[in-house]
């Protein structure tokens, strides 16, 4: 296997491994890519993502075949640029990145400027010049090394900097001399020679082959663990390694770095977008050091800033990049991120890649693209990830409630959230466990930070651009994100944000609005989202092209309602046991359970009746002409159980009884594991009447509805955790007897369906028996996969977790279906179902019905629809429409 491939310098490599991100990476893959089409690429060469996995797999160590191979690859970039790595006359110098199948984010390490030592400096100097350029080169490189590969602390070199600044009455970088940074050249390698124990390493080839390692080494970092997990990453991709010659944004005035976007990434526009930084490199950029200027004129006026756009003070490189946008998007067909930089006048591509972008962005360029022809309709649904579409389908703030502005920072990510300050991420994190709305408050972000951002609502930040940290996480994960407030200042320790003269303590509530920037004081009130323009017009494309129906999950008529506007076809599962849990009825369902006898049992379910007819009646009413599938009872009694004094009182003026007598009958019905105790059919083969009340409840309800509208409603009789034919028959006859006794007493009849779920592994294997009795199947794989894999749904929390990270399951089991295991059963429980009768229904109603990769299972397998709560209605017609593609 070719384990190195070498871009750029003219030739073009026709291994078609070359170009696949998934043995090249991301950014090795579209630098070959880029290459080939003749774009300014600065020669290089990439390290596959197979060798990571291999070096991390053989306990990190390089054999002669690497060796050789970055040899020769390495003494490719030498002659394409005529210089030789470590001359100490005129040194090559490369950049080491990272560059995994998918970009994630801060997650791995750059080193750029390596090949620097205290000899190749002098030549450096001398070649460029410059040497004050030569020694910024240097203390850079040190710094980075020392943090990115030697792990020390990147603090320690800020601090030496600051005290030289300080001590020198400087302000600002820019201001240090040539000497000044050679004295802090010799500051930093003491200080690394200090905390390592050893002299910082002067070999250039010791450097090179110490970031290859820090790159593979930090696929396995807590922090690229923890950006997996949360993106659903499997670990056993690999990272690769792109070394390539360094060209220089900070070779003075007519030198430049910076990053943009072929269209804007928040609001999907068809402008040039992007930030630049004169003389500086592209580490500056990101981190948020300086703040950075605009690419465009019109950018820059409509933000009135002050300082030139590249537009105006680069106009050749810039209409050199111009020309680079349209060629790259004619090429790729797709919105592209890109870095540059301009050396001395020349323009030079760093990197292109698929470009992040909010929901309402990729709506807007996936139906404009199709527009301008670039595209088909089939890719525009395709581009479009399901998942993101949850951030459109949430409030934003009611246009016209008064909004207390404290300050205005940059629009970094759309949205809007309002919630309690929190200055660090682990407050964040730990409030949000607790329900609390958090919005987390940091002078700037860093991947240190990411667990406290997930769980924030929202996230605001004193300093960097709209492609710092903070903006580019922020708008992967969806939360809102003002960044680079510069109003305000945080002072950490005592937990305090000041922004003029307002003041900021930890739990004071503000609201960010993400599509503007504005900050306000308290919680602004949201409105509804409207789901017109292009997001309908997406929908429409992606409907035309489903199979599969969407369903949804939902109980409440408001939830019915609100489903229904977001395109639900009908309601996939309706769980009754909800509607027992209400204030006025808990104590009639306890009254139920708690009876002695059955006579007992019907004095309280008639008071039941008439409540749960009232619900089926709303419910019908809603969803008229659709079809809607209702569970009975599935619960263990157990869960009803009364626990305060208060209850146990209030039941006893009720019933009659004593509390001591109740208290004893809630002991009796203790379980020791009720899950898999007194619940779902179990229910119904003990207490029939409760059944028999619920199916009363049903058919008034919907011969009612059908009497009062005109349109009869289709109801669907789901059975809960079936495991055998016999229980579905006894059930069905069940259905059947009451259905029709209360067909007599309304004088007309309705076409109805029984089926059951699917929630058992014997249930699964018995499809074909169970089939006879049963008309549909719904796979409840909350219960299939809890069945199956013998872990609790409730106690997963714990343990999955870690489960995740060490690879055990690719992802949470409960969130994204386990298709190896759970799958087999849903397609064995399919097949035989079929086998039976043809035309059995089949969908599904666990929380995988709303997950994507679910979802494309499920097309695969052939279900008739899947079923989701209200707000993943949206993303299940997508998702559906893509898994048909
Ligand atoms: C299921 O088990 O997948 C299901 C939908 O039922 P519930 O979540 O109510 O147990
Ligand atoms: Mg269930």
């Amino acid at each position: 296997t070719q384990y190195v491939y070498t871009f750029g310098g003219g030739a073009v490599s026709d291994d078609p491994r070359a170009k696949d991100k998934n043995i090249t990476g991301g950014k090795g893959s579209n630098l070959a890519e880029m290459a080939s089409i003749g774009l300014p690429v600065p020669p290089g060469f990439t390290i596959t993502t197979e060798m990571c996995v291999k070096y991390l797999a053989e306990g990190a160590n390089f054999d002669d075949q690497l060796r050789a191979d970055v040899a020769a690859a390495l003494n490719h970039i030498e002659m394409t640029v005529g210089k030789k790595f470590g001359d100490a006359a005129d040194p090559l110098l490369v950049s080491v990145r990272s560059g995994a199948r998918v970009s994630m984010p801060g997650m791995m390490d750059t080193v750029l400027n390596l090949g620097l030592n205290d000899e190749t400096v002098q030549g450096l100097a001398s070649v460029s010049g410059d040497e004050r350029f030569a020694w910024d080169s240097y203390r850079r490189f040190i710094q980075m090394y020392s943090d990115v590969v030697l792990g020390l602390d990147h603090g320690l070199f800020e601090e030496a900097l600051e005290i030289c600044k300080e001590d020198n009455g400087f302000s600002a970088d820019i201001e240090l001399s040539a000497d000044d940074w050679k004295k802090l050249v010799a500051e930093y390698k003491a200080i690394a020679e200090r905390e390592l124990g050893r002299p910082f390493p002067m070999d250039v080839n010791d450097q090179l082959w110490g970031a290859i390692s820090a790159v593979f080494g930090s696929w396995d970092s807590e922090r690229a663990k923890v950006y997996r997990r949360l993106n659903g990453i499997p670990g056993g991709w690999g990272t690769a390694v792109n070394v390539q010659a360094m060209v220089f944004g900070n070779m003075g005035e007519t030198s430049a770095t910076g990053v943009a976007f072929t269209r804007d990434p928040a609001t999907g526009d068809r402008n040039y977008y992007g930030e630049y930084l004169i003389n500086a490199q592209g580490e500056d950029v990101v981190a948020g050091i300086r703040t950075p200027q605009y690419l465009t004129k019109a950018a820059k006026e409509a933000a009135g800033a002050k300082l030139p756009s590249m537009e105006e003070s680069m106009p050749e490189a810039y209409g050199e990049l111009a020309k680079v946008f349209d060629l790259l998007e004619n090429h790729y067909r797709e919105m592209q991120d890109i870095e540059f930089t301009v050396q001395q006048g020349k323009l030079w591509m760093l990197q292109t890649r698929t470009g992040k972008r909010t929901a309402k962005a990729a709506l807007k360029m996936a139906v404009d693209m199709v527009h301008e022809g670039l595209i088909d309709e089939a890719t525009a649904v395709k581009r479009v990830d399901p998942m993101a579409l949850d951030q459109l389908l949430h409030p934003t703030l009611d246009p016209d409630a008064p909004r207390d502005i404290l300050t205005v920072g940059l629009p970094a990510s759309p949205g809007a959230a309002s919630g309690a300050v929190v200055f660090d991420a682990d407050t964040a994190e730990q409030l949000a466990e607790r329900g609390e709305a958090v919005i987390l408050v940091r002078v700037e972000t860093s991947p240190e930070d990411i667990h406290g951002m997930h769980a924030a609502k929202g996230i605001l930040t004193a300093r960097g651009g709209m492609t710092s940290h903070a903006a580019v996480v922020a708008r992967g994960m969806g939360r809102p994100c003002v960044s680079g407030a510069s109003a305000l200042s945080i002072d950490r320790k005592s937990k305090v944000a000041r922004i003029g003269a307002n003041e900021l303590k930890e739990g004071d509530v503000i609201t960010l609005d993400g599509a503007t920037g504005e900050v306000m004081k308290g919680a602004v009130p949201t409105i509804e989202p409207e789901l017109v323009g292009d997001f309908a017009t997406l929908m429409e494309w992606a409907d035309a092209k489903r199979r599969m129906k969407v369903r949804t999950n939902a109980e409440t008529p408001a939830d019915c309602k609100m489903a229904r506007q977001f395109g639900a076809e009908g309601i996939g599962l309706c769980r009754t046991e909800h509607m027992f849990f209400d204030a006025g009825r808990i104590s009639s369902v306890r009254e139920m359970i708690l009876a002695e006898d059955e006579a007992g049992r019907r004095k309280a379910l008639a008071k039941l009746l008439p409540e749960q007819r009232m619900d089926f009646k709303a419910i019908f009413t809603e969803m008229a002409g659709l079809p809607v599938t209702i569970r009975l009872l599935d619960p263990p009694l157990h869960e009803f159980l009364p626990h305060a004094d208060e209850e146990f009182a209030e039941l006893a003026e009720i019933t009659g009884y004593g509390v001591d007598h109740l208290k004893r009958r809630a002991g009796e019905l203790h379980e020791f594991n009720p899950m898999l105790g007194h619940r779902g059919c179990r229910l119904g083969i003990t207490y029939p009447e409760i059944y028999e009340m619920q199916v009363r409840a049903i058919f008034e309800a919907a011969c009612e509805v059908a009497e009062e509208s005109g349109e009869a409603p289709v109801p669907e009789v789901m059975i809960p955790l079936v495991g055998t034919k016999k229980e579905l028959e006894i059930l069905r006859a069940l259905v059947e007897r009451e259905a029709k006794k209360v067909f007599e007493e309304k004088g007309r009849t309705l076409e109805y369906l029984v089926g059951t779920m699917i929630e058992l592994p014997r249930a699964a294997l018995m499809a074909g028996e169970i089939a006879e009795e049963g008309e549909f199947f719904s796979f409840g794989t909350n219960d299939l996969t809890q069945t199956t894999l013998g872990v609790s749904r409730d106690d997963a929390a714990r343990f999955l977790t870690p489960y995740v990270d060490k690879g055990i399951y690719p992802r949470d089991p409960f969130v994204s279906l386990d298709i190896e295991g759970v799958g087999q059963l849903v397609e064995l429980a399919a097949e035989r179902g079929r086998k039976t009768r043809p035309d059995i229904k089949l969908g599904i109603c666990g929380e995988h019905g709303g997950d994507p990769a679910s979802i494309a299972f499920c097309e695969k397998t052939g279900l008739d629809y899947v079923s989701a709560s209200p707000y993943r209605v949206p993303i299940a017609r997508l998702a559906a429409a893509q898994a048909a593609l």
